[in-house]
């Protein structure tokens, strides 16, 4: 049987209205983003979870579940590795903890999963032109599938954004826009100015497929742990597409038949210079409010005014999770910290999830019981490198060098 696509169609999570996928679609009238919906029934007919062995390494595994009807588009995004992390595991006295190291992915991050997949799809669309705003990561892996893809690319960053991030865009032959203010601002300036002008809007979560090449670190996830969730995962949220697709990920697995009722815990880090989930997680709002003067190093981590607020509120509540914030020093440490105990060099966005793991673990929200997961979301050479910090194991000072 030819692998394909069991979608059927685009729904909205608020309003239930449906609709056609075959068309560009966007926002739903009410406002809220979409979701790409599956036959399920179908889908567990064609794959079954012992089959995925046979399957390509890369997200495209999952193929019967993805919005891609033609040909998928490739630089070898997803299927990353799952890193064992031992010494942190003994360090917070949980059972088991787990880098989900998403360096590895083209173009150095997690966002390259969105990408390959929203750049295909809006290819078999017919848009040509694709537009999106970007705190970095996302800029390159859009200017990278575009490339890839034979289609043009228009990139809007904040003017302060890292020169890196700014150095990728143009090498791989995007345009470049750079605006005054956070990720905000640049979605305006799409929305304004390069929509009506016949640009592709591939905002996250106002683009309805970027999500789903995210929700793929779920079933790896899955797929990886031998089909038994972790207990607990700690995700850096920004825009939190990842967490509303691992969220939808689980959902539809247990549709499939892959995994049980269980779930793991959600729990969103956030910077204690942005942190709009956080607060309204805390205060028991169903909606974030804008978070004025938003400031961090961790730049993935500095969206302001979250358009999927109420689905990642939503998730953190349902799966009865938490949020819990760390500081730019904060991350500056746990950054030395993982890579001195364990070899992992993370991003401050990845960092920021060990300072979360080690406050929930000081107040006993995490225990003895627990299977951690902690999200590395990119690599950590994009941004400048933490100093080297003394280790904080005293049998290891002898290693010292
Ligand atoms: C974009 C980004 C994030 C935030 O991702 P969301 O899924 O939008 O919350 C975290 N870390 C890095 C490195 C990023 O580039
Ligand atoms: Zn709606």
């Amino acid at each position: 049987m030819a692998i394909r696509s069991y979608l059927v169609g685009l729904e909205c999570p608020e309003c239930q209205e449906s609709y056609d996928p075959g068309l560009p679609q966007f926002l739903c009238r009410c406002g809220s983003p979409l979701l790409p919906r599956y036959d399920l029934r179908a889908a567990a007919a064609a794959l079954t979870r012992d089959r995925l062995g046979e399957r390509v390494a890369s997200l495209w595994r999952y193929r019967e579940l993805l919005p891609v009807l033609g040909d998928p588009l490739s630089l070898g995004e997803g299927w990353t590795p799952l890193l064992d992390a031992p010494h942190l595991a003994q360090e917070l006295g949980v059972a088991d903890l787990w880098i989900k190291d998403e360096a590895p992915n083209p173009t150095g991050s997690f966002k390259a999963r969105g990408m390959a997949v929203a750049v295909a799809r809006a290819r078999e669309l017919g848009a040509r032109r694709l537009a999106a705003p970007s705190a970095g990561n996302a800029g390159a892996a859009l200017a990278a599938y575009a490339r890839r893809a034979g289609l043009e690319a228009c990139v809007v960053l904040p003017a302060d954004a890292g020169s890196i991030f700014k150095q990728e865009v143009r090498l791989y032959g995007a345009r470049l826009v750079e605006v005054h203010g956070t990720i905000a601002e640049a979605g305006r300036y799409v929305r304004e100015r390069l929509i009506p002008e016949g640009w592709y809007d591939l905002s996250t979560l106002r683009e309805p497929y970027r999500v789903e090449g995210k929700k793929t670190m779920g079933y790896e996830l899955a797929e990886q742990l031998g089909w038994k969730l972790p207990t607990a995962i700690l995700y850096p949220t920004g825009g939190g597409t990842g967490l509303i697709g691992m969220w939808k990920a689980f959902a539809e697995m247990e549709q499939l038949g892959w995994i049980g009722a269980e779930r793991p815990r959600m729990v969103c880090v956030q910077s204690a210079g942005c942190s709009p989930i956080a607060r309204a997680f805390l205060s028991g709002a169903q909606r974030a409010e804008p978070w004025a003067e938003p400031n961090t190093y961790a730049e993935g981590l500095r969206v302001p005014s979250p358009l999927a607020d109420r689905l990642i509120l939503r998730a953190l509540r349902e799966s009865r999770g938490t949020a819990v914030l760390a500081s730019d020093e904060e991350i500056r440490g746990a950054a030395a910290e993982l890579a001195w105990t364990e070899g992992v060099l993370c991003c401050p966005e990845g960092a920021a999830t060990w300072v979360g793991a080690k406050k929930l673990a000081a107040s006993g929200w995490l225990g003895g019981g627990d299977r951690l997961v902690l999200f590395n979301t990119g690599s950590g050479y994009k941004y400048p490198l933490p100093n080297r910090m003394e280790p904080w194991q005293p049998h290891w000072t002898h290693m010292s060098p």
